[in-house]
């Protein structure tokens, strides 16, 4: 952990049991998460999965194979920018040592359990991974341009249970590793051909990532930390840390550690400008309430004009959408570099929730943006997938908590 003290510039006692709380808490969420580890990543015949390990780590195991330090690169370059999952196709590496690397390691990938495509193209993954658990990766490709946004998970499960959100129905199994947070881009890439790694500005088909899939990405700090250093490595997968946004629910005491470590971009799932209601749709909202939340935005390290912090903001239809939530709205993010998704409720079986009108939801809108702040409302993609936002959810645990039929 980063010895930087994670406070604001003020230095008064409050800030400073502020800065203690934090520390413990972080302790806390950090000790609880290794209870939640994902399995070995060595197969029963002995051979290690090389995805997902740090340089350093990728350099140790290959010293205590007798290899130099200087093929680290090699490899690297081989896994993160070429996307090769074939010692054979090292084409620097000699015959007796392709060989001797296929003995003892393989360069892994999650079986694609199922790949469905939407009528707006969205493309939803489910990965299998090797312990047989499965989770959920979405492709939205932009309708403009040839680029998109792939939403990627980091548990199995979710701890949560945000009322509005299917997944949150799916309770907790574990945390994913690093190599599976990784290898859910790399299959996804593998998917469009999208290797070798395009270099600089080249554009890019999977141009962002968001961790917005399954989970609550702070919950599994270290391996959602380790794996978007693989993927922002300029050797590698080289993508910015300006494309990566990572979607919390409000976990304070990492939301700084996450600045100011990785640097990414933000996402805070709002939902509502009200403690009370708050606490019934994000119950995480009782442990963090919304102005320890928005007061962790303030600090964030890495939000400015230029990148601003995304306010997620659910539409539900009597519950949230008034003109009075949206000027409280505007009151309580006002003084940050803010924009506000708006996205509709995508109704999913068992829930009760509807979503806003269109009306409602326009003119709750032109409310937060005549205030300044960009808020779009986002159409929903993969609807007839169940791939939009808060509609994850594995299919065989949809199968087995809902008697509802799905379309899949
Ligand atoms: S919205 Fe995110 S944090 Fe909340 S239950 Fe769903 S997956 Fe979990």
């Amino acid at each position: 952990m980063s010895s930087r003290t994670y406070t604001s510039t003020s230095a008064d006692a409050n800030s400073s049991a502020l800065t203690d709380l934090n520390a413990e808490e972080r302790s806390r969420i950090l000790a609880k998460a290794a209870l939640f580890s994902p399995p070995s990543a060595t197969l029963s015949d002995g051979r290690r999965d090389l995805v997902g390990l740090s340089r350093d780590e990728l350099t140790d195991i290959l010293t205590e194979i007798g290899e130099k330090p200087f093929r680290t690169k090699q490899l690297w370059h081989w896994i993160y920018h070429q996307g090769v999952t074939d010692f054979s196709r090292m084409s620097t590496i000699a015959k007796p040592l392709q060989q001797k690397l296929a003995e003892r390691f393989i360069i892994g990938r999650p079986e694609a359990a199922t790949v469905q495509t939407s009528s707006d193209e969205t493309r939803k993954f489910l990965f299998r991974f090797r312990d047989g658990q499965e989770a959920e990766t979405v492709y939205i490709p932009d309708r403009r341009e040839d680029r998109g946004a792939v939403c990627i998970s980091s548990q199995v499960g979710c701890t949560l249970s945000c009322t509005f959100c299917h997944t949150g129905t799916q309770k907790l199994v574990r945390n994913l590793g690093a190599a599976e947070i990784v290898s859910q881009f790399m299959a996804a890439r593998d998917s469009y051909g999208e290797w070798p790694s395009p270099k600089g500005e080249t554009p890019r088909l999977l141009s962002t990532i968001v961790l917005m899939g399954m989970g609550e990405p702070l919950y599994n700090y270290e391996n959602v930390a380790k794996a978007m250093k693989i993927i922002m490595d300029g050797e590698g997968i080289g993508l910015s840390r300006r494309r990566i946004t990572l979607s919390t629910s409000g976990v304070v005491p990492l939301m700084d550690r996450c600045g100011d470590e990785l640097g990414i971009n933000l996402a805070v799932s709002l939902h509502a400008v009200r403690n009370d209601l708050r606490d019934e749709i994000v119950p995480l909202n009782r442990k963090y309430p919304i102005e320890e939340v928005l007061a962790a935005c303030r600090r964030y390290p890495a939000a400015s004009n230029a990148r601003r912090i995304t306010f997620e903001y659910i539409m539900l239809r009597g519950i949230n959408d008034s003109e009075a939530d949206a000027r409280e709205l505007v009151r309580l993010i006002s003084g940050i570099p803010a924009k506000v998704n708006l996205i509709p409720f995508n109704p999913w079986p068992g829930s009760d929730y509807k979503p806003s009108t269109r009306e409602q939801q326009n003119r709750f809108a032109e409310i937060v943006m005549s205030a300044g702040f960009a808020s779009p409302i986002r159409t929903p993609r993969g609807r007839d997938i169940l791939a939009a936002c808060g509609q994850l959810k594995t299919a065989s645990e949809r199968a087995r908590a809902s008697s509802v039929p799905v379309s899949e």
